[in-house]
């Protein structure tokens, strides 16, 4: 069974290279801080829209410290539009301020001290281990959770079980460029109202769950 699963599995990803060559994060950023603070930020929120607000939100607060010691309320304002903006701003101060204080001369490169920073879960951490430091994690965000299913490639529905599923059947050389795979074909085709299953070149390798 599984070994039947790890087949579409590798038929699925090798397409998706295919079609989508080039995939990576859509988050703008400059250092590692700012990509922590960009995905805080795009929880419940595009991508698209997370990178209008650091425009000026990076202008305004551009050090570890900066963010560290901003003014809540101001703070609250650039990144109203992201939404959920009241944790997302205590997020921001208290991960910051956690990193100057404990992890000054060196940045959390391990999931154990990303994930002790408030507002950091295992998507986030996955997503900063990956793009800045290249070690190895399935990011499981709203699209990896949803094309999993569908494709039948998981059966739990919660993230972290998913990503340890995932682990199992897709080798680790892939878990990076899965996510970004994943969210360029969620965002183009297998959307989530209205998945264009008839014009998907992976149907054929898709089991189509819950899909009418
Ligand atoms: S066949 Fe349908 S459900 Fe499967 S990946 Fe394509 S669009 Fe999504």
């Amino acid at each position: 069974m599984i070994n039947s699963i790890k087949q579409r599995a590798k038929k699925i990803l090798l397409r998706l290279k295919t079609e989508y060559p080039g995939s990576k994060c859509s988050l703008i950023y400059q250092n590692p801080h700012q990509l922590l603070i960009a995905t805080i930020l795009s929880a419940q929120c595009t991508d698209k829209q997370v990178n209008k607000t650091t425009i000026q939100l990076f202008a305004k607060y551009r050090s570890v410290n900066d963010f560290a010691n901003a003014d809540i309320e101001e703070l609250k304002q650039i990144i109203k539009s992201t939404g959920f903006y009241n944790n997302k701003a205590k997020s921001i101060i208290s991960s910051m301020k956690n990193i100057s204080e404990n992890f000054s001369d060196k940045f959390p490169n391990n999931l154990k001290d990303l994930i002790s920073l408030q507002g950091v879960g295992r998507k986030t951490a996955n997503v900063v281990l990956g793009e800045i430091f290249n070690i190895p994690g399935i990011v499981v965000d709203t699209h990896v959770k949803r094309l999993s299913l569908r494709m039948g490639l998981v059966k739990n529905t919660d993230p972290g079980k998913i990503e340890s599923d995932l682990m199992k059947i897709i080798p680790k050389e892939n878990w990076i460029e899965l996510g970004h795979l994943f969210i360029d074909h969620g965002r183009a085709i297998c959307s989530a109202r209205n998945p264009k299953c008839p014009n998907c070149f992976l149907a054929d390798n898709c089991l189509k769950i819950n899909i009418p």
